[in-house]
């Protein structure tokens, strides 16, 4: 559907006898191996749909300053300019997260809350500024040709790879809970 610029296959492993010397960690712990890796994905891919928000904007900016319709250009209008207003905002605050969610990741890099947090919020933000691009620019948005029409395809992975956004709930509300329960106040607000 989108991300054509990381290209998505099966792989098989019929047939394959790898010797002991090819284990990675120890036997039993190759989830543990693998779940380690996701909250650094999380933080790196956070600020892959900042920038993805960040390019719709621009789009969406650039034609509202060059379309006219009724003698105006489509910035004029009240309810382009909401649609601006709250874009540009949701951009700033996906942004200010994803580079708190850096910071925790070089201070904890096995706590979950942030990194979730950073990629739940960038990553339904660029859906959201895609969409709301897609809007602005009318008809010329749908249609193949325009790159706000691949932004959004792009944007939708970001609510599936690297934990869905229903497992980074999970993941925010129990490391929540968990924070709380041992420091009795609310985690590093
Ligand atoms: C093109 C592409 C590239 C990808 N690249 C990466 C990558 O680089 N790194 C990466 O980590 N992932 C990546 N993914 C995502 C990964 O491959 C899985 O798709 C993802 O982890 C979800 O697993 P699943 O598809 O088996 O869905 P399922 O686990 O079957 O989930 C299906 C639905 O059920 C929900 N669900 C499942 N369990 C629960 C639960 N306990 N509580 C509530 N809801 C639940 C899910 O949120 C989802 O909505 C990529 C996916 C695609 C399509």
């Amino acid at each position: 559907m989108g991300m054509r610029g990381s290209p998505t296959g099966e792989i098989f492993f019929d047939s394959i006898k790898l010797g002991k010397e090819m284990v990675v960690g120890k036997p039993g712990q190759g989830k543990n191996i693998m779940l380690s890796g996701l909250n650094s994905e999380r933080v790196i891919l956070s600020f892959i749909f900042v920038g993805l928000s960040r390019r719709a904007l621009e789009l969406a900016l650039k034609y509202s300053t060059e379309r006219k319709q009724s003698g105006k250009f489509l910035h004029e209008f009240q309810l382009i300019e909401e649609k601006l207003a709250y874009m540009y905002t949701r951009y700033q605050t996906s942004k200010l997260l994803a580079e708190k969610s850096l910071d925790n990741l070089d201070r904890d890099p096995y706590d979950s809350l942030v990194p979730a947090a950073a990629i739940m919020h960038a990553s339904e933000t660029s859906e959201y500024i895609a969409r709301e691009a897609i809007q602005i620019l009318g008809g010329i948005g749908y249609v193949k040709d325009s790159e706000v029409e691949r932004l959004l395809r792009d944007a939708i992975l970001g609510q599936i790879g690297a934990g869905t956004t229903e497992i980074r709930k999970h993941l925010i509300a129990s490391a929540l809970v968990k924070k709380y329960k041992r420091e009795d106040k609310i985690p590093n607000l």
